[in-house]
């Protein structure tokens, strides 16, 4: 049996950048991209290719094209490639920019804090706009990091939107044992968010000997990455694997097997359901 386990396909965010990068690509310019557009490289080939994109050469500016900015968020150092700002095309997430909305006004008795994946384009993006938050590493100790922050009256916490929720409710756990007034506390996304909730409670309970999951992505994604080791925490000893086809797959794992899939918000419908057909005809 092969099964679906969530829902499938880009989420919004990613689907609208992509609309984006193609929408210039028809407006007779040169498109530009100064990082991947989404966490998954073979699909931001294609695209790069359908758009005719290119990346941005470092040892030039751009006059005359567009330049798309990454669906996460982008540092502000990027914009510095071109000449004339009207020519950059923030493709950024509206739930990343409603985020940006409710940092406008910075105030003196609080303590902003944000926690993420260095180096990830979201963190990159929301440390270079808001200099002022406390950036808090998700894949390192959260308590020796949160012991070291001097937190003023009020503390205003962000994630970024694709980590886990597990670390999102350690800080929040951390925060309420403090005297401090909470004045925000935003959660992940809610779209990922269900979407690891539907897929780890599916495989809670499959039986280790004859079930196997895929979680359809990039190896480099995020999401894909959190969505594995959110199902892996439900059922430890139930094998699983990230990857976009069973080509780069070691097959012998899946023979004989039930396949549970479910997909980065990064991976296209179209990507999902060609694993879906791959791991049928493997069965038949
Ligand atoms: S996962 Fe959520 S926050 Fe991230 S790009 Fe998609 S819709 Fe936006």
């Amino acid at each position: 049996m092969v099964k679906i386990i969530s829902d499938i396909g880009y989420c919004q965010g990613v689907q609208k950048a992509i609309d984006k990068l193609l929408n210039c690509s028809k407006m007779g310019k040169k498109v530009y991209l100064t990082h991947p557009l989404l966490h998954n490289l073979k699909e931001n080939e294609k695209l790069m290719e359908k758009s005719h994109a290119t990346f941005v050469d470092k040892e030039l500016t751009i006059q005359d094209g567009y330049l798309v900015l990454s669906a996460h968020g982008h540092p502000l150092e990027e914009e510095d490639f071109i000449q004339d700002k009207s020519y950059i095309v923030d493709a950024t997430c509206p739930l990343i920019l409603n985020r940006y909305q409710l940092l406008k006004e910075e105030k003196e008795d609080t303590t902003y804090l944000f926690v993420g994946k260095e180096n990830h384009q979201e963190t990159l993006g929301f440390l270079s706009h808001f200099p002022f938050l406390t950036f808090i590493d998700s894949q390192k100790d959260l308590k020796t990091q949160l012991d070291a922050i001097p937190l003023k009256k009020n503390v205003f916490f962000l994630p970024q939107t694709t980590i886990s929720q597990k670390c999102v409710n350690f800080v929040r756990d951390y925060l309420n044992q403090k005297e401090v007034n909470i004045l925000s506390f935003l959660g992940i996304c809610p779209l990922y968010e269900k979407r690891m909730k539907d897929a780890s409670s599916y495989c809670e309970h499959l039986d280790q000997s004859n079930s196997f999951f895929i979680v359809c992505g990039d190896t480099l994604s995020s999401n894909a990455q959190e969505l594995y080791h959110a199902i892996k925490e439900k059922n430890p000893s139930l094998q699983g694997a990230i990857s976009l086809s069973i080509a780069n797959m070691d097959i012998s794992l899946l023979k004989g097997k039930d396949i549970y899939i479910t997909s980065a918000t990064s991976a296209s419908k179209e990507t999902v359901e060609k694993l879906f057909e791959d791991c049928l005809h493997l069965q038949a």
